[in-house]
């Protein structure tokens, strides 16, 4: 089969024409034949097996019971009434409910016959209920049994209101595979099909459309999956190597003074292990004369300061300059203040820069800069405006990096003649699975280990309804001397009502913590800036108790003094901001406590956000829940990248088949860099229909 014939409009499909051309192109970005061989069902009825109501589990897939209904009642609702039918087979009962068309069903359904019925299951009130069930009578179905699974494509209101029903998208797919006769070329080589028993490109193509059974549909799926990130790891995997190839960076060939007086005479503690490797990879690259690009990920708290400024040393003993950003002020000014003591010892010249830098002050800064005076620059966004010219910046540092987009970081390398080494780090654990098909082509480092004698943070649950209780809990607290944060969620900088909350909040907070025991500090984006580094330079200092605060202080921010964190309405805030708040706490040498207050109400996810939290401190498991939770492409970073519109992989599951396509696209690489290996010819051929095409696969970005 010609690869031209593949990309011939659709329109020109018989049964498609102009108008239906239009609408699929529209609708769901089917521009030719080859996209919508491309176009998997999203899912598929099973009607070939019939579920026990014991056997029943929770899951998005319908499920089909034979049963008979035994009662049927009528119940009032909020907003109207429902009917529920009990339904019961030789192993359990479950419940039908309608909402809607109550006196068709009542009039028509028979009590005490066998039915089939099909469709979805919700747990509910200790029963499974199933929703407006497809159902039929046992006598009837028998006779017309169906024999395969039917697959359900991806379809909108517009696609079936116009006609394009699952029907007619199935018969249009089967016309097109009569016409293509099954001729595709093969993607992937003869040897590596055998070695992991995939399924030949044809054979999966007619099974992920029209499958015969379950098991030949897994195997067609599987198939298609690994293609379907093999070649994006490729990708990735090359152009890493281009990168690498194409920008020198600045070979830092010598581990000198700084580095070496710093680690023998002034490390304030043991390196963990985890530390050391870090710094390892980071000094190896720093070594090579490509330009680094690494990621450094590591849980709040895990220690990557430290890692980040021995990293500057390096650059500092080869004579260059280095720089470190920060997405807010306040943990701009912490770095800097944490990193200023240990350059004193040193006598290396630091500086920070924020939007707050006075005219003076700045002019003499640049200055410095650029004739390279000032080794070290620590700052906000600031650091990217024109104004700032480095005499010569070898290593740039992103600190917390979901808060900068890709756009800046390049800003960031624009200003030098050869890019900086990049190291980004962020707190945010990225789970494995999504950090490769993410981040492929940057080079990740992980801090795995955090300093020893961490206490575990108690995490409790508690509801509005118990506030007293926890107030006295934290006046406990507060009478040992420790510091409280009570943070209350802003979803949206500009929400006026999540403002009244916070004000509320923090009234409620003065009248229970009086003056003059108690001080209480507050902390919120609407304020200046000069006032929140007021604010929070007083609850530092241990000159206030409470913190009462917005999501402002949810990175970086080190108190070790501060042992208690509340975080009120937690069900609203998402997994891994969760996460990082709760990181606030637990930096001293007192157990710490995070409490997560809630009301009654909680959805399913939000009871899963708080059980988590409850039930472990591990970042990168929090992060994995997270992604199976919400799905990528609300993760932080996903945006811009091509992890949404995968064709048929899903990487909340299918990490592992994500894990063998990356390693086989290494591995071939590595043997074959250039793919003209006669065997590699059908790759390479892949390879450049996808670049000269973006149509043909849409996950490349
Ligand atoms: P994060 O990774 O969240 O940026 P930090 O670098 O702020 O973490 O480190 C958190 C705290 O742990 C700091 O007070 C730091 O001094 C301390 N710390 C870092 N590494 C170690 C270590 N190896 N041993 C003991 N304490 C450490
Ligand atoms: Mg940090």
């Amino acid at each position: 089969m010609s690869q031209r014939f593949l990309q011939t409009p659709i329109e020109y499909l018989k049964g498609v024409g102009p108008q239906r051309g239009d609408l699929l192109r529209k609708e769901l970005g089917i521009h030719t034949f080859q996209d919508l061989i491309h176009l998997f069902p999203n899912r598929y009825l099973d009607r070939t097996t019939y579920h026990k109501i014991k056997q029943l589990q929770q899951s998005n897939a319908d499920v089909q019971v034979i049963g008979k209904i035994i009662h049927l009642k009528t119940v009032a609702q909020k907003r109207g009434k429902r009917l529920v039918a009990t339904f019961m087979d030789d192993t359990g009962k479950m419940e039908l409910v309608w909402f809607r068309g109550h006196k068709w069903i009542r009039e028509n359904l028979k009590i005490n016959e066998p039915y089939v019925v099909f469709g979805r299951v919700n747990w509910f009130n200790g029963l499974f209920s199933m929703p407006h069930p497809d159902m039929e009578l046992w006598k009837d179905h028998k006779n017309k049994r169906r024999s395969a699974l039917q697959p359900l494509y991806p379809s909108t209101e517009k696609l079936t209101n116009s006609g394009i029903t699952n029907k007619v998208m199935r018969s249009l797919i089967a016309q097109l595979l009569s016409e293509t006769q099954l001729n595709f070329r093969e993607t992937l080589p003869e040897n590596m099909r055998k070695e992991l028993r995939l399924m030949a490109k044809k054979e999966a193509v007619v099974n992920v459309h029209f499958p015969q059974h379950n098991d030949a549909l897994a195997k067609a799926q599987y198939r298609l999956k690994f293609e379907e990130l093999f070649y994006i790891q490729l990708q990735l995997i090359q152009k890493n190597a281009y990168h690498k190839s194409k920008f020198k960076g600045h070979p830092f060939s010598q581990v000198g003074d700084y580095f070496n007086t710093f680690f023998e005479t002034h490390l304030p503690f043991q390196l963990t292990q985890a530390q050391k490797r870090v710094i390892k990879e980071i000094r190896n690259d720093l070594g090579s004369t490509a330009q680094m690009n690494r990621l450094l990920q590591g849980d709040v708290g895990s220690g990557k300061t430290i890692v980040a400024f021995m990293s500057m040393l390096i650059a500092l003993d080869n004579g260059f300059q280095a720089c470190l950003m920060a997405p807010t002020e306040i943990l701009a000014i912490q770095h800097y203040q944490g990193l200023q003591e240990w350059c004193t010892l040193m006598d290396i010249e630091i500086a920070l820069l924020t939007g707050s830098t006075k005219t003076a002050e700045r002019k003499e800064l640049f200055s410095m800069l650029e004739e390279g005076t000032l080794q070290l620059l620590v700052g906000t966004h600031a650091l990217l405006e024109d104004p700032v010219v480095f005499h010569n910046l070898g290593l740039a540092i992103i600190d917390e990096q979901h808060r900068f987009g890709v756009a800046q970081r390049s800003k960031l390398w624009r200003k030098n003649d050869r890019p900086p080494h990049i190291l980004v780090m962020t707190a945010t654990p990225i789970p494995r699975t999504l950090a490769m098909s993410l981040y492929g082509d940057l080079d990740i480092s992980t801090i795995d280990e955090m300093p020893p004698g961490r206490k575990d943070i108690k995490t409790v649950h508690r509801y509005d309804a118990n506030r007293l209780k926890v107030f006295r809990f934290l006046k406990e607290e507060i009478q040992k001397g420790r510091q409280v944060y009570i943070v209350y969620p802003l979803i949206q900088e500009s929400a006026t009502m999540d403002y009244k909350d916070l004000m509320d909040g923090y009234e409620s907070i003065v009248r229970e913590f009086p003056m003059p025991d108690y001080q209480v500090s507050i902390v919120h984006g609407k304020m200046k800036s000069a006032d929140k580094d007021y604010e929070m330079e007083r609850f530092v200092k241990g000159e206030t108790n409470i913190m009462v605060a917005t999501t402002v202080i949810e990175v970086g921010v080190n108190v070790p003094n501060a042992s208690v964190m509340v975080i009120e309405s937690a069900e609203r805030f998402g997994l891994s901001q969760l996460h990082q708040l709760r990181g606030r706490v637990g930096r001293g040498a007192e157990q710490s406590y995070c409490i997560l207050m809630t009301g009654h109400k909680l959805s399913a996810d939000a009871k899963t956000r708080l059980e988590t939290m409850v039930g472990t401190s591990d970042g990168f498991e929090i992060a994995e829940t997270d992604l199976k939770l919400r799905g990528p492409g609300n993760l932080m970073g996903t945006q811009q990248s091509g992890v949404l519109s995968l064709q048929i992989a899903d990487i909340t599951k299918d990490g592992p088949i994500l894990k063998l396509a990356r390693s086989y696209a290494q591995q071939l690489l590595k043997q074959d860099p250039t793919l003209s290996e006669e065997k590699h010819q059908n790759i390479l051929l892949t390879l450049r229909e996808i670049g000269k095409d973006q149509g043909l696969w849409k996950y490349i970005s």
